[in-house]
């Protein structure tokens, strides 16, 4: 009687949802019922009927250290009782405390700001960028270069330096003052051209756009670390820093995004570690609460900041945003934070980076397999109909294979830009958290799905 009832609970609740409920990104007679989602634990969650996935998404590529942690709820909780709320005109030890870690991760001195999404963190990036060079007489910068392929956001800025025409077109025109420029693709880079010159070719572009617009009219150049969302793009290992050379020789601020690549998703504390090199603006999110509650920052360079000094109006920054550094957010993110290094998992991250990858090796002779790429514990498998040809595999077959994957218990992403025709990236980035028994399992049912495929 129990289960029957649980049933009808379970259905009257999908009837609730699609009376009620608009999901994100998902069409409007999608034939599959919602899943959803009753709990998690470490990778795994659990449906309503009490079917379990290992996560190899991390919800959207934020839950590191994993589901069901206690002390993290317990930080906010504790919070909450002592301060819920304050805004950030005045100051409160969680906000302080944080801004002063994020610091410490960084290794530098930084100033943080805070908001509530890795959207708005860009956002308030642009506009720091666009007032500092007012503050320095660099009065006719305000474009951005971003790239295509690249996602930033969905507000009309941070919407505007995306670089994927799907997720834009319908809302045009966009923030005006946004320039793209081709990210590097390794895979699909000039037969012949050698891996680093394509590097240097891919950072010339970028600093020939600059000349081009007129590097007086530039204030800032944005980048993850990887193009992620857009499809695993990982850059030759010279990019960023070439980036960050011709940035400096024009005099445009470097803001990389380290949404999804921060808090040792990179397999080091943040993406651009792994290059040495050192941005003005970073932003992140997703990872800073392990996706626990709403929370997000811009962390500016001291020396960027310092620029910010005069008193009339128009000399600070003039930019507040009500939930941004909440007490309780604070509070769990130094708790997350504090986790991330007791665990130690920013090292876990790098080492069952290293693994997955070995793992996955033995598919690049799978007829499907065009390209294995990662980055720390993220990594990206490109699907081809033709490997000679590199033909992206039809979007179909790419879902046919995901949902066989779920059928056997693993959820895993796909990537990519759909107008472009590149919608064939499978993407996998499960909690850093995970167990050595969870990264056999996804292993195991990610090939056997694969060699069913072949
Ligand atoms: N930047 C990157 C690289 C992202 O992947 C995302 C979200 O997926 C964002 C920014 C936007 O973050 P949010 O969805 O929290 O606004």
């Amino acid at each position: 009687a129990d289960e029957q009832a649980a049933r009808a609970d379970a259905r009257e609740l999908a009837a609730a949802d699609r009376a009620h409920l608009w999901h994100a990104m998902t069409p409007y007679n999608e034939a599959r019922p919602p899943m959803i989602v009753a709990e998690g634990q470490g990778a795994w969650i659990a449906d309503l009927e009490g079917n379990r996935f290992l996560d190899a998404m991390s919800g959207l590529w934020c839950v590191n250290v994993g589901y069901g942690r206690e002390e993290l709820a317990r930080a906010a909780y504790e919070q909450m009782k002592t301060l819920a709320y304050y805004p950030l005109m005045h100051s409160h030890e969680p906000a302080i405390r944080l801004a002063e870690r994020l610091s410490e991760w960084l290794e530098d001195e930084y100033v943080v700001f805070f908001s509530n999404s890795g959207s708005e963190a860009n956002e308030t990036a642009f506009k720091i960028a666009r007032q500092y060079q007012q503050q320095i007489g660099q009065h006719a910068r305000y474009k951005v270069v971003s790239r295509y392929r690249a996602y930033h956001g969905n507000t009309m800025g941070a919407l505007a330096a995306t670089g994927q025409a799907q997720r834009k077109y319908k809302y045009e025109p966009l923030a005006p003052g946004f320039v793209h420029v081709r990210p590097p693709d390794p895979y699909r880079r000039p037969e012949g051209m050698d891996e680093a010159e394509y590097g240097r070719q891919c950072a010339r572009e970028l600093e020939e756009t600059i000349r081009w617009e007129g590097a007086e009219s530039v204030a800032a150049v944005i980048m993850e670390p990887v193009i992620t969302g857009g499809g695993m793009l990982v850059p030759p290992p010279d990019y960023l820093r070439l980036v960050r050379e011709a940035c400096d020789r024009h005099g445009v601020l470097l803001i990389v995004d380290e949404v999804i690549c921060g808090f040792g998703r990179s397999g080091r504390k943040f993406g651009h570690q792994n290059y040495d090199v050192k941005p003005d603006i970073v932003t992140m999110a997703k990872g800073l609460t392990s996706g626990y509650l709403p929370l997000s920052a811009t962390a500016v360079r001291r020396s960027v900041y310092e620029a910010f000094q005069g008193t009339e109006d128009y000399e600070y920054l003039r930019h507040v945003n009500t939930f941004g550094g909440s007490p309780a957010a604070c509070a769990l993110a130094l708790a997350n934070l504090e986790l991330l290094e007791r665990e130690q998992l920013v090292e876990r991250s790098r080492l069952l980076g290293e693994r997955l990858r070995a793992g996955m090796e033995e598919l690049r002779e799978h007829p499907l397999v065009g390209d294995i790429r990662s980055f720390g514990l993220l990594l990206g498998i490109e699907l081809v109909a033709d490997k000679q040809a590199r033909t992206p595999l039809p979007v179909e077959q790419v879902t046919r294979l995901i949902a066989a994957c779920k059928a056997r218990g693993l959820i895993i992403g796909k990537n990519g830009d759909t107008v472009a025709g590149y919608n064939n990236v499978l993407t996998f980035a499960p909690p850093l958290a995970s167990t050595d028994e969870d990264l056999a399992f996804l292993l195991a049912t990610f090939k056997s799905v694969m060699h069913a495929s072949e």
